[in-house]
């Protein structure tokens, strides 16, 4: 039986529309407990508290002496020498100093340390010419964090920073949304495989590995199925494996040829279309359903349209199921190097290099803005928004602007 599908001809959904309708239906997934070791890249479900203070005790910031500031200046007694580790065995009385490393605890009875370059040191004794201020290169207890107090708030992407301060703080877990399970399906029977030679009429797959790549950078768990010619069968089969996933992710066959298949091959296997075709540029084929819990989504198949749809609407979908707050891209500012032509009816995402100049950021649109120059694509940093209207944006204009490949 030949599918085809009838396209619906109406007004294109704005960006900010498809945009809300993936989140309303990206609900985030159960959470589980997560060893640090194996929490690089997650999303806290909830808030992740101090077991200890931090600092834990008070500690020397330096290497040198531990004293009384009011005895200071004056030539006293070495009592004691304390390490990181190895704390003093007793307590600092009046007029006697204790050497301490950086690290140690500053014993009880001393207040402040002077550090190593500022005395003269003798076989058991320091003779100190100046006065140091009361508690200097003392580090409080809790000073960075207290027990019980937020460590990193729940909806955070755990980064080598997050991860590093859960650790300081005593946590051996964190509590994370489950990893979401991507399927990626590229389909086209032009497209070749790496390593084999091209025959008349292929191209090589570029997508799936793309997608993998972009997902993967977000958190995604990834299935990369086997390419599918433009065959119902084919489709059909490999479609209704990747709707096991919690997200379905397709390249290719969303537009309106006869090839084009995807989309009336998901609506026979269940899939509610939420929406086809955004008022982006480049993307507007894009399309976006449901089948119960799985995010259905169809990305064009020329290599820069499916990156575009994947960074506007994929990777939001995939933080939010993953409970990240701001799930959207986030927008830099800029100022535009040289003018750009708006689009009147849809928003364009023009790749552009970003540099620091004494002023800010200058973006600079890069030549080879075709969806299919994913080479041309590849020197570039930047998406920056063109947003729909008349005439051009000149040079010198500020413009906000998204960051390629982050998470
Ligand atoms: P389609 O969206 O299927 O009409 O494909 C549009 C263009 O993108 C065609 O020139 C395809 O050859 C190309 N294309 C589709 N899928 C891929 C892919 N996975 N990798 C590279 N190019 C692709
Ligand atoms: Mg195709």
């Amino acid at each position: 039986m030949a599918v085809r599908y009838v396209p619906i001809v109406g007004a294109l959904l704005t960006l900010e529309q498809a945009q809300a309708l993936v989140l309303a239906h990206a609900h985030a997934l159960a959470a589980e407990t997560v060893p640090l070791e194996d929490a690089a890249g997650r999303v806290t479900a909830e808030d992740a508290r101090a077991l200890v203070d931090l600092p834990p005790f008070a500690s020397s910031a330096m290497d040198g002496f531990a004293v009384r500031a009011a005895d200071l200046p004056a030539t006293l007694p070495i009592v004691e020498r304390i390490a990181a580790g190895r704390p003093a065995q007793r307590a600092l009385e009046a007029g006697e100093v204790m050497a301490i490393s950086t690290g140690g605890v500053v014993p009880t009875g001393a207040d402040s340390v002077i550090p190593i370059e500022y005395v003269v040191q003798h076989d058991n004794s320091i003779e100190v010419l100046e006065t140091v201020p009361l508690g200097a290169h003392v580090r409080r207890r809790g000073g960075d964090v207290a027990t019980g107090d937020v460590v990193v708030s729940a909806g955070a992407r755990l980064g080598p920073v997050q991860l590093g301060a859960l650790a300081a703080a005593g946590v051996a877990r964190g509590v994370c949304a489950r990893r979401p399970r991507v399927a990626i399906l590229a389909t086209g029977g032009e497209l070749a495989r790496r390593g084999d030679p091209l025959e008349l009429g292929q191209v090589y797959e570029s997508n799936g590995l793309m997608l993998t790549a972009a997902l993967a950078a977000v958190g995604a768990d990834i299935t990369a199925l086997p390419v599918v010619a433009d065959d119902g069968s084919a489709h059909r089969a490999a479609l209704e494996r990747g709707l096991a996933a919690d997200v379905l992710v397709t390249s290719g066959g969303v537009s309106v040829g006869p090839h084009d298949l995807v989309r009336a091959i998901e609506a026979e296997l269940g899939v509610e279309e939420v929406f086809w075709r955004v008022a982006i540029k480049p993307g507007k084929p894009v399309s976006f359903g449901v089948r119960g819990e799985t995010l259905v989504f169809g990305l064009p198949g020329n290599p820069v349209s499916s990156l575009v749809g994947c960074e506007l609407l994929v990777k939001p979908a995939l933080r939010a199921l993953q409970g990240q707050r701001d799930p959207l891209p986030r927008l830099e500012s800029g100022v535009l190097a040289s003018p750009l032509q708006r689009n009147d009816a849809r928003d364009e995402f023009v790749r552009a290099r970003s540099r620091l100049d004494q002023d800010g950021v200058v973006l600079e649109p890069l030549s080879g803005q075709e969806s299919h120059m994913i080479v041309r694509a590849a020197a570039a940093d930047a998406f920056v928004h063109v947003p729909r209207g008349d005439g051009e944006l000149a040079a010198g204009s500020y413009v906000t602007w998204i960051r390629l490949g982050g998470d």
